[in-house]
């Protein structure tokens, strides 16, 4: 059995957070690729070292001191290293950081909070530290080097059967650090998880497994037992953030599981992320509903024109309008005298005026009218798939709650249901569906 286990900052932020991934780690003999997030937070309203990071450089940039950031950072580094009695030479590593940073790096100070943390989890393991910069390596138009990663991957592992991995960086051909997006450590994770050809990808937070509803809006939500990619994706895309998106396609060629697991309550089993649940469902009878997730503030602008549906190349020239401004489309409800384009309200901002006037040079509508406050909520599952009668109930539960559906679609996989609904009604609606179908 081989896996790869990624633990998050908050599994980090402390000593004895240390301490609970150190057992989690000794508790299972498999566990022996290990990727690190930077420490995060310890409670509310603390600080994570990455965004600490990213401040200190925005203060290079304006020419202001960051001494106190950077101190508040090397200490909460060597407040970990000295409770855990390690002897890692922090204060040469924050002069060596002080030499190299510059204003035209800023993917080399911001990955030091992963560096710093692979190399005291691996003292603190006795596992091998080996740098994400000698083997992830990124060609100059930023994309994954996927052959020069293995090649250089194959190589290391050979040399070190454990080792600590920091997540969130690698480096171009010319060895100069480049970073990920937010959160990329899940990549990091996800990325060794194809290398070593695991049998599971194990991603720790503080959160036990992925829940079906978001617990703002929902007292205590149920835990997803099983989810595919694919679903995930769609309740990821509207707002159910557990992992990073771009995590799940190193994986899912080999049908590599991800299991969704808490630090704080390791007997938990999570959630089980898959390519297919077919087996899984065959033992574990699911609800036809795997989760529901959503999005406020979406604008919809709707474009009246007699008889436009069987005008040609009508969407096209929209579409090229919207290209103009780097708009893209959340969905586009059609009828036979107009066609509306729901977007979301923040990217029309600085444009909504320049571009409805191109859309009526472009299109020559009747009248074009703009609507916002709607919410876009998805209800995702794959029990739902040639299951006549659900959207049905659905639509009749939020009928019977007064609920005014604006807008509705489905996708042609049938895995979600969409529906728009008024600012007003977003929480609510997620309310009644939760109640009724999941509780
Ligand atoms: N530390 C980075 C961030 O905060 C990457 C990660 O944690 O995955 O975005």
């Amino acid at each position: 059995m081989k896996k790869v286990v990624k633990f998050g900052g908050s599994s980090l932020a402390d000593a004895r957070q240390f301490q609970k991934v150190k057992n989690i780690i000794q508790s299972d003999p498999s566990r022996n690729i290990v990727v690190v997030s930077a420490a995060g937070k310890r409670f509310k309203d603390d600080n994570k070292v990455t965004d600490l990071l990213y401040l200190c450089h925005a203060h290079m940039k304006y020419g202001v001191s960051d001494d106190g950031i950077m101190k508040i950072i090397k200490e909460r580094y060597i407040s970990i290293r000295d409770e855990l009695n390690l002897t890692l030479d922090l204060e040469e590593e924050f002069n060596v950081i002080q030499k190299q940073r510059s204003l035209e790096d800023l993917d080399y100070l911001v990955s030091r909070g992963e560096y710093l943390c692979a190399r005291l989890m691996s003292e603190y393991l006795g596992y091998d530290f080996v740098d994400a910069k000698d083997f992830i390596v990124f060609d100059f138009n930023g994309k994954l080097n996927r052959e020069k990663t293995k090649e250089a991957f194959k190589k290391l592992y050979v040399l070190h059967p454990k080792m600590v991995v920091p997540g969130f960086y690698g480096a171009y051909v010319n060895q100069k650090i480049k970073i990920m997006s937010r959160g990329g450590s899940d990549i990091t994770g996800s990325l060794l998880a194809d290398l070593i050809d695991a049998d599971v990808y194990e991603n720790w937070s503080d959160v036990s497994g992925i829940l079906m509803a978001d617990p703002k809006i929902i007292r205590d939500p149920k835990r997803i037992e099983s989810i595919t990619y694919s679903e995930l994706r769609e309740l990821s895309y509207m707002g159910a953030n557990v992992l990073h998106e771009e995590a799940i396609f190193p994986v899912r060629e080999k049908n590599i599981p991800i299991n969704i697991l808490n630090t704080n309550d390791p007997t938990n089993p999570g959630t089980m992320i898959l390519n297919d649940c077919s087996e899984w469902d065959k033992k574990h009878p699911a609800h036809f509903i795997t989760g529901i997730a959503g999005k406020k503030d979406f604008t919809t602008i709707i474009i009246y024109k007699s008889g436009i549906s069987a005008e040609t190349g009508v969407a096209l020239k929209a579409f090229e309008v919207l290209k103009k401004y780097g708009i893209s489309v959340e969905n586009m409800p059609c009828g036979i005298d107009s066609f509306s384009l729901i977007i979301s309200t923040q990217t029309l901002t600085n444009c909504q005026y320049e571009l409805l006037s191109d859309l009526k040079s472009a299109l020559e509508p009747e009248s074009i009218r703009v609507s916002d406050h709607l919410s876009l909520i998805a209800v995702v599952g794959r029990g739902m798939v040639a299951n006549p009668g659900i959207s049905g109930q659905i639509f009749g539960e939020l009928g019977k709650n007064n609920i005014n559906i604006q807008t509705i679609s489905q996708g042609a996989d049938e895995l979600n249901i969409i529906v728009g609904v008024h600012n007003d009604d977003f929480e609510k609606t997620i309310q009644v569906i939760y109640e009724k179908f999941l509780r």
